[in-house]
């Protein structure tokens, strides 16, 4: 059984295809860039981020956390639950 493979656009390595995110509308139906090359865009991409992007980020998490408060906290307080149950076992 031959492998199929593909050359990653960004570090020109030949990879599996299995070294690739799924992408439907790309060619082999994977993204161009492996998923190495794809995490090293992200964090370079994060690092680039400018303080306005930031702030909007921490707007929408603020947000996030109003809307979902009584869901975020039920979680904190079954963790909570959790963790004392664990304890008593030790
Ligand atoms: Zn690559």
């Amino acid at each position: 059984m031959t492998k199929v493979t593909k050359v990653c656009k960004e570090c020109g390595l030949e990879k599996e295809l299995s070294e690739f995110y799924p992408l439907p509308k790309g060619k082999q139906g994977v993204h161009p860039k492996c998923n190495i090359c794809m995490r090293l865009y992200a964090a370079k991409k994060r690092a680039e981020r400018t303080a306005e992007q930031k702030a909007e980020q921490a707007a929408y998490q603020k947000d996030y956390y109003i809307w979902n408060r009584e869901a975020i906290a039920k979680r904190k307080a079954d963790d909570w639950k959790r963790e004392q149950a664990s304890k008593r076992k030790a």
